[in-house]
């Protein structure tokens, strides 16, 4: 069988995503191979399938059990036969594993490295034929990853016993000094690397300030009934904290930090990913090993020390490809603790470090331009984007720049008046005319700006403060919090120079986008799930072992009415529709039967499921709504989100081949023909892969909403 019919047929999916098929032909050419890639995009496809062909065995090393685990569980339910060797399996299932390996009944074998290192087990796999030695987590062998692990440096050596043997490497970390290391340690040449991209469209992310993180938290939490997800905060003692408020609040909420024991640690862990328990409130330390593909969200409480933690704490969301959302509470607060913890390490440089490291947190949290730009650049990628339209920037509605300088002002002067040795809450306080005892104590209450912002909210206050740091109108201590004035200050305070910035309303960010994969019929996807759960347990097995989230989304949303729907559905392969798919399409027509759902089937062209499962469902799904009729307008308001978000999706659905109607768009535009006729020169002149050349040339006449539309006026034209 071909790679793309065992895709089909074990797996039951359509495509190969980016770079796999790649992967797979060059491990399938005996060539070794280092795949790059974040968490969640089908890094295990890439030596599963290989393996699956190969005569021989494939020998996956693997750090940890749990991942082990989880990858034997995944593979059984799909029909292959893999087996583990660890210290976790009783003696008996050890003989019993290592003779499925020796007839060749199994071609797929997990192991620990300290065990592969093992003098008895190297003898017997020496003495059958080893086609592939995978290695995951590829970073653990490097000194300069964050897990290294002395056991995987004598995988180098170790590779020189298997001859015969393709040595593939996988790993989801981004640093090209990790990648180096890697290569080096095992020998691959330069050209054996493949790097995917570290753009995970599907995840929303957003960052608002916090003002107040268990309401915050609270009305976040709102948008997810029942529905999985991680919260990150600094201390063990802020996660006992948080935990029990949650569980006070009505939610299930477990505790996840190195102070706990190892038997509460794994209790909390199971109940999380069997889906018994809604949220894990945890430090840093949990996450890995953990495979759960249905993680809704992350909530960062505080603030991470440095974007690699922050990417990979949100990664554990979203990985079956829905939608997820991953919401950082952002304080100033927290920058001084993180501060404080790197003044008390020993080595200098490792305090220049962490110290860089931190400010591209910052500047991530203060991006004013798409989150994903200062995010994907911090990992080497260029990355570029006018609109990605799933980070808070590029969503915001709020397009245009507010004048500030009124409130500006007003802030300013307080800082002034009260020595320039405070910080922003209790400059806040002043302004609003709080009571609080150090108002009253510094005679603050006395002030002529005392009480002058009282019609503006203390978070409104608090984003302004944030745009005058920003603006380098007021400095911020690093050491105490407190804020001073700049030279450039004074010119906003005799009134020479306004302040405009984009003010976004903090409640706003809460409202849940509607999102097209979203579109299913909710009732059955709980029946689908309730029986999902029950299937589950009587196995003993993560729920989303059976069907991810997004299949059974998709089974609510398609009603597949006979076995070849149901394996249309992206998947659902020959194995799972044996074992589940039956099952769940007697509900299906059950509950179609019952609601009488028929005339919707009809409009759904069921053989395309798949392939649109896998194309980027936003883009395609707005252009194909475009073309049945709707105008921008309605476009606006069905998936609410702003105009410019709207026309980007269209342009990247021209760039991808796909024709669009052409009224309709000519009388939206606002510029006069000469504008019109100028800019269409640039594009042909420049291309239209940049607005801001031409919007830094003409934006006294054109938006970048204009741009937007002529652009795509100009490409249909
Ligand atoms: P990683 O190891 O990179 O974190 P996985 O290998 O666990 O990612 O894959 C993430 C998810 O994507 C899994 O549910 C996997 O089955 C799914 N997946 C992988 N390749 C494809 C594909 N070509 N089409 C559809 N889904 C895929
Ligand atoms: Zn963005």
């Amino acid at each position: 069988m071909t790679p793309i019919h065992i895709l089909k047929k074990v797996f039951g999916y359509e495509k190969f995503r980016p770079l796999q098929q790649e992967i797979i032909d060059h491990i399938l050419e005996k060539k070794d191979t280092l795949v790059i890639m974040p968490t969640g995009v089908g890094k295990s496809i890439c030596y599963q399938i290989p393996a699956l062909i190969f005569d021989g065995l494939t020998i996956v090393v693997s750090p940890l059990i749990s991942l082990m685990t989880d990858q034997v569980q995944q593979l059984r339910q799909l029909g292959v036969n893999a087996v583990i060797l660890n210290s976790a399996i009783t003696t008996s299932e050890y003989q019993l594993n290592l003779k499925k390996i020796v007839s060749g009944e199994s071609k797929i074998l997990y192991i620990a490295p300290e065990s592969l290192l093992k003098e008895e087990i190297q003898t017997i796999l020496l003495s059958i034929k080893v086609d592939c030695l995978t290695i995951d987590e590829a970073h653990c062998i490097s000194e300069w990853g964050h897990d290294f692990r002395p056991e995987y440096r004598q995988l180098g050596q170790l590779r020189k016993k298997f001859n015969d043997a393709v040595v593939v490497g996988l790993t989801a970390t981004a640093t090209p000094r990790v990648q180096d290391d890697i290569q080096k340690s095992l020998n691959f040449s330069k050209s054996s690397k493949f790097i995917a991209s570290f753009n995970r469209e599907n995840l929303l992310l957003r960052v608002i300030i916090r003002t107040d993180p268990l309401q915050q938290t609270l009305a976040f939490l709102k948008n997810y009934e029942n529905q999985s997800g991680i919260i990150y905060c600094f201390s063990r003692k802020q996660v006992d904290t948080l935990a029990e408020q949650l569980n006070a609040y009505g939610y299930s909420a477990r505790p996840y930090h190195a102070g706990l024991s190892d038997s509460e640690r794994h209790k909390n862990q199971d109940l999380f990913i069997k889906d018994k328990v809604q949220i894990v409130v945890a430090t840093i330390a949990f996450g890995m090993g953990i495979n759960k593909s249905n993680v809704r969200f992350v909530l960062h409480y505080n603030l991470p020390k440095n974007l690699e933690s922050y990417y990979q704490e949100i990664g554990r969301s979203g990985r079956d490809g829905l939608t997820s959302e991953c919401l950082l509470l952002f304080s100033y607060s927290d920058i001084n603790k993180i501060q404080y913890f790197i003044e008390q390490k020993e080595n200098e440089l490792e305090r220049t470090v962490a110290k860089k490291h931190l400010q591209a947190m910052v500047k991530f949290c203060e991006s004013t331009v798409c989150r994903r730009i200062p995010l994907i650049n911090y990992f080497g990628e260029e990355f570029n984007t006018e609109n990605c339209g799933m980070c808070d920037v590029c969503l915001s509605k709020q397009n245009e720049l507010q004048d500030l300088t009124i409130k500006a002002q007003m802030f300013l002067s307080a800082v002034k008046r009260t020595g320039e040795i405070f910080g922003a809450t209790h400059v806040i306080d002043v302004l609003t005319g709080s009571k609080s005892e150090k108002v009253l104590s510094n005679k603050h209450n006395k002030l002529s700006v005392y009480g002058v912002g009282k019609e503006t909210s203390k978070k409104e206050w608090m984003v302004i403060s944030q745009h005058l740091i920003n603006k380098s109108l007021l400095i911020r201590d690093e050491e105490f919090g407190s804020l001073r004035l700049t030279e450039k200050s004074a010119a906003v305070l005799q009134k020479k120079e306004k302040v405009f910035a984009k003010i976004q309303v903090q409640e706003e960010s809460f409202k849940k986008i509607k999102e097209p994969d979203q579109a299913y019929d909710t009732k059955l996807f709980e029946i689908l799930r309730k029986k999902r759960k029950e299937l589950a347990e009587a196995q003993d097995i993560p729920p989303y072992m059976i069907f991810s989230d997004k299949v059974i989304a998709h089974m609510a949303t398609y009603f597949p009415q006979n076995q070849k729907e149901m394996m249309n559905i992206s998947g659902v392969g020959e194995v799972k529709f044996q074992q589940y798919g039956k099952i769940f399409l007697a509900l299906i027509k059950l509950y179609c039967v019952e609601y009488k759902i028929t005339g919707q089937r009809e409009q759904i062209k069921l053989q395309k499921i798949k392939e649109r499962a896998e194309t980027k469902p936003r883009h395609i799904e707005i252009g194909d709504a475009f073309n049945d009729g709707l105008s921008i307008n309605d476009l606006v308001k069905k998936f609410d989100i702003k105009q410019g978000t709207i026309l980007s999706h269209l342009y990247k659905y021209l760039l991808e081949g796909f024709d669009l109607r052409v009224d309709g768009l000519q009388k939206l535009s606002k510029v006069t023909q000469d504008v019109q006729k100028k800019i269409f020169t640039e594009f042909s002149r420049e291309g239209t892969d940049k607005l801001k050349p031409i919007f830094d040339k003409y934006n006294d006449v054109v938006s970048y909403d204009d741009l937007h539309l002529l652009r795509i006026i100009y490409l249909t034209h």
